[in-house]
């Protein structure tokens, strides 16, 4: 496998979930590995979104059990929210994990080279300090950055990326979008305290969930306080005297907020990395279009995770890596099975789902039935806390099988992936019936629906 022609069989760009996963599988392969990675190693996920965005989550949600702690006999007299601590706790926590990704590159004998990469080649780029490297085969993992819309005035604006960095908490939260990301911080800033408004252009969120779920996560956003602008855009963002940001809007009236935060989705890094020259194949968004083996229109230049702009999660794109590198490398090829991948949006409160909505589901299969409950937790109804989840199952009425799982409510995603497993395995409606319920859980709910 090796060809001692180029200085390494592998050299990825990017060292995030996938770029990572590819390289030390490829060198558990015995290939020789390099990577390339201009910021910190550990990427999108663990440096700047899935890992201290979780820990916000956690922080925040002390607010409201605290609240709630006072009917299970718990007086607390004074509380105080300092958000320099939880900042400072996080990236704390961010650099011990950058250490462990470092650790492990390190450990499978894979060279890092701390700077940008640029392609000059099929298989050669070049290095910021002007150095040429050759290699075999070409990963591209460099992933996504967030979308910013030319509006006059957006350098005002903050992106998810400067949120674990701000300098102090915002009283006024304007967010751009009503997808992941959006949710996720409306909730985390809410219970932390501010005023939180949603602006999206259509007149939903989370497009693509099923709508009864986001009804109800709709509804309970706006019993707790959050704003929602549907059908709404930016015409401008101007700075004012006070350092406060004036909102001038289209659809809706003019907001004025301490921090806009964008989130309207995320676009692939495959800007000047030389690819145009190469002639690698970019959809109209700019994402690296590849094969089922992740393979550029370019033979010896592969990409996977969120440069390919397919499925923009971070358990996709390690398996992409671990796919790229065993197929490449291990000698046994792989593909990966996109078929119900489940998903979780940590709002406040969570949703997880897997495997089809009921809209879907009619589409794609005709006739199908659901079941839903809509409970209060018990731990709710203790505290006076007047918020009902809800758990839906959508199952196809020729075959029985449950073909979707969507649940609102705490520990949402905990819950779903449990069940995530019984949708892939193709289970029935009568299984998930037999079950014994475990009890008192709330997700006994999944197998007493009727
Ligand atoms: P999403 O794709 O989730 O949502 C984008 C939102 O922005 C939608 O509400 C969309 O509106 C709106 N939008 C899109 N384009 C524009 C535009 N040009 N102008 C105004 N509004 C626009 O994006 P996020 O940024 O929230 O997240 C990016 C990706 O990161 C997600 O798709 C997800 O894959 C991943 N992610 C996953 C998380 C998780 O698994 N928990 C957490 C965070 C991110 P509409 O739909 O109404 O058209």
């Amino acid at each position: 496998m090796t060809d001692q022609h180029f200085d390494y069989d592998l050299f990825v760009v990017g060292a995030g979930s996938g770029g990572v996963r590819a390289a030390r599988i490829a060198a558990g392969h015995g290939a020789r590995v390099a990577v390339a990675e201009e910021h910190k190693v550990g990427g999108t996920c663990v440096i700047r979104g899935c890992v201290p965005k979780k820990l916000l989550v956690y922080g925040a949600h002390f607010a409201e059990d605290l609240d709630d702690a006072a009917m299970f006999g718990w007086d607390i007299p004074e509380r105080r929210f300092d958000w320099p601590t939880l900042r400072d706790n996080v990236l704390a926590e961010v650099s011990r994990l950058e250490g462990l990704y470092g650790e492990t590159l390190a450990n499978h004998k894979v060279t890092v080279f701390k700077t940008r990469a640029v392609l000059t080649g099929p298989n050669s780029l070049s290095l910021a300090d002007g150095r040429t490297i050759t290699a075999g085969k070409i990963l591209l993992a460099p992933g996504a950055r967030p979308a910013l819309p030319d509006v006059p005035g957006i350098e005002h604006a903050i992106t998810s990326n400067d949120v674990f960095h701000l300098e102090r908490l915002p009283k006024r939260v304007v967010i751009a979008g009503g997808g992941y990301i959006a949710n996720e911080f409306a909730g985390i800033f809410h219970q932390l305290g501010a005023h939180v408004t949603i602006v999206n252009r259509s007149d939903t969120i989370l497009r693509g969930y099923d709508e009864q779920i986001v009804d109800r996560l709709v509804k309970i956003s706006v019993a707790k306080g959050i704003d929602f602008r549907f059908n709404a855009g930016f015409e401008a963002l101007e700075q004012q005297e006070d350092g406060s940001i004036l909102c001038r809007m289209r659809g809706t009236q003019d907001i004025v907020a301490d921090e806009v935060l964008f989130a309207i989705g995320r676009l692939p890094n495959t800007e000047e990395l030389g690819l145009d020259r190469l002639g690698v194949k970019l959809t109209e968004r700019g994402a690296i279009v590849v094969d089922k083996e992740y393979r550029s229109s370019v033979p010896s230049i592969f990409a996977v995770g969120d440069v390919t702009d397919r499925v923009q999660l971070t358990p996709v794109a390690i398996r992409e890596g671990h796919a790229f590198a065993d197929t490449q490398f291990g000698g046994h090829p792989c593909v990966v099975d996109y078929d119900n991948i489940p998903s979780s949006c940590f709002s406040h409160p969570p949703i997880g789902l897997v495997g089809l909505t009921e809209s879907q589901a009619k589409n794609k299969l005709g006739v199908i039935r659901t079941y839903t409950s809509d409970f209060r937790p018990m731990k709710y109804v203790l505290a006076g806390r007047n918020e009902r989840a809800l758990y839906k199952l959508v199952v196809d009425e020729g075959s029985d099988r449950v073909v979707g799982v969507h649940l609102i409510g705490p520990d949402a995603p905990e819950i779903l992936q449990g069940a995530a497993i019984a949708v892939k395995a193709g289970l029935t409606k009568a299984d998930f019936d037999a079950t014994v319920a475990l009890h008192p859980t709330m997700a006994e709910e999944l197998v007493l629906m009727r």
